[in-house]
């Protein structure tokens, strides 16, 4: 996780770009991608793909040729989707199109303008006061041109056609955190599950933030049915405490499963409903017309967002490597889960069928044994009973395979 993050940081992964279209060519060299193409000009429901954007050079410089800003220091000097421009402007007109951010006065914050035209420089706050002259040269050297927005799929086939769809985005140059992390993570997970049988059919998709989900969904509406559950990954390597985003429902298996491990496992975290703690691609995915469950998994909120400071110095991997493995058992606990239903009556014979378990090998599954019997009805699936009886769910899960493999229940 740390090498490809390592590798794609300072990359110019601009939304349709040829940083991003290497950085998924650098992720298809540890799992194979598919990449779907759209192309500029393409309606996708609402939306229209945008051009191509590329920069050359792009600087400030005062009349004696000075610079007080070149992109060469930091790609986030520039807005993203930035007009070319070269041309002598006063202080002020310059100033109109200087974006800083006063609460991280040493940061360059990150802008763009992807569907408005406009030229723009992002600059640390406290560099302001060194412009003290009346006029500045301005000059970007900026390109649009037709391209075409790509997607990554990456997708491990199940028992079934049924999908659980992972997102995360790769566009954002020069940050870590967002979302550089999260392409980690998920990269990580598909190599985990690719060794497994899954029961789910398991596609990982790496976008640009918004459209490319759009994109990807509006051009392939026929695989909208078979996704049951979504879940977009970000913000995962920052010094705070794990916060799940419900999906839009709000209530279903992936919801409850979701806030089980993290109560489980986690001292602590926070839990809010869809859209109410970081808004990302789950609008287009559990958006109208679509609404495909999605919950989001982030360490968000972190006051480097949007900013230079957003960088290697912030994330751990550590962190990286608990919030996989958060994922990998919620993934772990609905690939397995399953509906029961008894064909035995009255209370099961243990000891007769060697399923007594003894409270000094495990407690909490000895107290359990006679509520486990009784919700076998077939309305329950094995992670409500563990839920509802507060139990480790592969506890539940061993038992009650047991009780299939002796055909006490189906
Ligand atoms: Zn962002």
């Amino acid at each position: 996780m740390m090498k490809l993050i390592n590798s794609l940081w300072f990359k110019r992964r601009d939304i349709v770009s040829d940083g991003f279209d290497e950085s998924l060519e650098y992720i298809s060299k540890i799992i194979p991608l598919k990449i779907h193409k759209t192309s500029t000009g393409t309606k996708c429901w609402t939306w229209v793909v945008p051009e191509k954007w590329s920069v050359n050079e792009a600087y400030i410089e005062d009349l004696n040729g000075k610079r007080v800003l070149d992109l060469k220091d930091h790609p986030l000097h520039i807005m993203s989707y930035s007009l070319p421009i070269d041309k002598i402007v006063s202080k002020k007109e310059l100033f109109q199109h200087l974006h800083t951010n006063a609460e991280r006065p040493d940061a360059i914050p990150f802008e763009f303008k992807y569907y408005q035209r406009d030229w723009g420089f992002c600059i640390q706050n406290n560099k302001l006061k060194e412009f003290t002259k009346e006029n500045y040269k301005v000059f970007i050297d900026s390109k649009f041109e037709k391209g075409s927005l790509k997607v990554g799929d990456y997708t491990i086939k199940g028992k079934t056609d049924k999908t659980i769809v992972l997102v995360a985005h790769l566009c954002h140059p020069g940050q870590v955190n967002d979302d550089l992390t999260g392409v980690a993570v998920l990269v990580d997970i598909a190599k985990e599950l690719a060794k497994k049988k899954n029961y789910y059919t398991y596609k990982f998709l790496f976008v640009p933030e918004t459209i490319g989900s759009i994109a990807y969904l509006s051009q392939n509406e026929d695989i909208i049915p078979k996704i049951e559950y979504g879940i977009f990954l970000e913000m995962l390597g920052n010094d705070n405490i794990h916060a799940l985003q419900l999906s839009r429902q709000g209530d279903t298996r992936l919801d409850k499963i979701a806030r089980y491990v993290m109560k489980r496992k986690l001292e602590n975290f926070n839990e809010g409903a869809f859209r109410t703690i970081v808004a990302n691609d789950e609008i287009a995915f559990n958006g109208p017309g679509v609404d495909i469950p999605m919950i989001s998994i982030s360490r968000y909120p972190y006051s480097e967002y949007h900013t230079s400071d957003d960088n290697l110095d912030i994330i751990s991997k550590q962190r990286l490597e608990q919030s996989k493995n958060l994922i990998l058992e919620i993934l772990d606990i609905i690939d397995k889960d399953f509906t029961p239903k008894r064909n035995f009556k009255g209370p099961i014979f243990l000891s007769g069928h060697g399923l007594w378990v003894d409270w000094r090998e495990n407690m909490e599954l000895n107290q359990n044994l006679e509520k486990i019997m009784l919700n076998l009805e077939g309305d329950k699936t094995v992670f409500d009973i563990a839920e509802e009886l507060n139990m480790k769910f592969d506890d539940v899960f061993n038992f009650i395979n047991k009780l299939k493999e002796l055909k006490l229940v189906k």
